[in-house]
């Protein structure tokens, strides 16, 4: 008889694990409270890059001036001041539609059981969901937890929940500010600031942090503060927001340091939380916190006997591939195909102008480590490709082991680097040495031949 699994979510942990258990040969129930595709689809990654792409388009209209005969700045700046907030919503918006219906088609394809309510265990085998006929319970083999996270709106901001937006939220806004305050120079931050200041909304960024992307290589941090300056977003590092006040429709936030800071909207991108207070699952013996659930194994993503978890409700890595790969390890662990997980090797971007990548290990953590290693480093200032496009800012910088040459990691700043990463993330796959790739034959000319000339080094 086909094993029975439960998957609570349709994130991208959620769905894929899905179908890689019906693939597998499970009858498999999803059950979803809110909307097939999770946030990624509808309020992270996927909506936030279409915004970013318009951004970029009034870049360019920005620039064109340049390459036209004279006159042309008005007309730029007359299609500037055309720009319809209302109609980039409404891109998004398509694109977003378009990908939750494929996860709707792919599911009825698998003949995957989709029960549109909340999940609450009610035993270790059992969950229980309201559903349109009354309460109904269900009993499985397996479940998987892919219930994800919510937006983290810490004091003083959660006073005022209703008169702010978070990093969920942000995406309904109904017209542009034109001041936004950003709460937390992480990626959401940034991405949002990069983005809304090319729409024209003046845009001030307070990081308690002494610098921006805390969590990422300094030199990718600095590089990216010096381009959002260039903007024109002021930013606001080493500094923590003490309070805030309504005014009319402004809001005021106290700094740390004694000044205040006006906007017209506060955008509060600190974090992500876990939240299972509705799936109560301390009824299977489960136990979480703020930063997700408890006892997962990093490998297997079993939590316990048959349970397991994956995605953001892991703390792991909160990122949409990395929801999917621990998804599909779990559905693959569940079905006697036993896979693991390597959260060392789940590559991270942010899609500013330029992208930013990393995979492995920084520089930096290499040393905390104590690792004797070699870093080889090329500017996008020698690459032909680069600079056809005015985007010769960035660098690649390559980590790798002294003795044995063995590759270890990359960070890079350059144009599509969210695309180039790839191509590093398959060579420490693989276990390759800078040799291996040494030997690689990039293409004249991109982007990618600038791995070849830091290697040369
Ligand atoms: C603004 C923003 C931009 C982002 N950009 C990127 C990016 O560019 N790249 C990237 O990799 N990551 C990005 N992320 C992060 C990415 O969206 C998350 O890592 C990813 O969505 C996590 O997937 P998940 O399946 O674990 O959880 P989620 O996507 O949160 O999905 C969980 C699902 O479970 C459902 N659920 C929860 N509890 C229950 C229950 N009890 N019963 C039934 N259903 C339940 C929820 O309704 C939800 O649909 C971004 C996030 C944000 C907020």
């Amino acid at each position: 008889m086909a094993l029975k699994v439960a998957v609570i979510g349709a994130g991208p942990a959620g769905y894929p694990a899905a179908l890689a258990a019906a693939r597998l040969g499970a009858e498999v129930t999803v059950f979803e409270k809110d909307l097939l595709g999770g946030v990624c689809l509808n309020s992270g990654c996927i909506p936030s890059k279409s915004l970013l792409d318009a951004a970029h388009r009034f870049d360019a209209v920005r620039d064109i001036a340049r390459f036209c005969e004279d006159g042309a700045e008005t007309q730029a700046q007359a299609l500037l001041g055309r720009l319809s907030w209302s109609k980039i919503q409404a891109r998004q918006l398509a694109v977003t539609r378009k990908l939750t219906g494929g996860i709707g088609v792919l599911f009825k394809q698998a003949k995957i059981n989709v029960v549109p309510a909340a999940a609450a265990f009610k035993d270790a085998h059992t969950l229980t969901a309201r559903t349109a006929e009354g309460t109904k319970e269900f009993s499985f083999d397996y479940i998987i937890i892919a219930a994800g996270s919510t937006a983290f709106v810490p004091p003083p901001f959660d006073k005022i929940r209703d008169k702010i937006y978070d990093n969920s939220n942000i995406f309904q806004i109904s017209r542009l500010p034109k001041r936004l305050a950003i709460i937390g120079g992480g990626v959401i931050g940034c991405e949002f600031a990069a983005l809304m200041s090319s729409l024209n909304v003046e845009v001030s960024v307070v990081e308690m942090q002494p610098r921006l992307l805390p969590a990422m290589e300094e030199s990718l941090s600095r590089l990216l503060a010096q381009k959002l300056q260039k903007k024109g977003v002021h930013l606001l590092t080493g500094k923590q927001a003490a309070d805030v006040r309504l005014d009319g429709d402004r809001k005021i936030i106290s700094l740390s340091d004694g000044t205040e800071l006006e906007a017209d909207d506060i955008l509060v991108a600190i974090g992500r939380s876990c939240d299972l207070t509705d799936l109560h699952p301390e009824n299977a013996g489960l136990a979480w916190n703020r930063k997700g659930l408890q006892g997962v194994n990093p490998q297997t993503m079993q939590v316990k006997d048959h349970i397991y978890a994956a995605g953001d409700v892991t703390g792991f890595s909160l990122l949409a591939h990395a929801a999917t790969r621990q998804g599909e390890v779990a559905a693959h662990n569940i079905c006697g195909q036993p896979q693991t997980y390597n959260n060392d090797l789940i590559p991270s971007a942010v899609y500013t102008s330029p992208e930013l990548a990393s995979v492995g290990l920084t520089r930096t953590q290499a040393q905390q480590r104590g690792l004797d290693v070699k870093v080889q480093k090329a500017f996008m200032l020698a690459n032909g490709r680069a600079l056809t496009q005015d985007a010769a800012e960035g660098f690649v910088e390559i980590i790798s082991a002294k003795d044995s040459g063995k590759l270890l990691g990359v960070c890079l700043a350059a144009p599509n680097a969210s695309e180039i990463i790839s191509l590093f993330t398959v060579a420490l796959e693989a276990g390759f040495t800078v040799q291996q790739l040494r030997n690689v034959v990039f293409p004249h000319p991109t982007v990618s031949e600038a791995v070849a000339d830091a290697l040369a080094r």
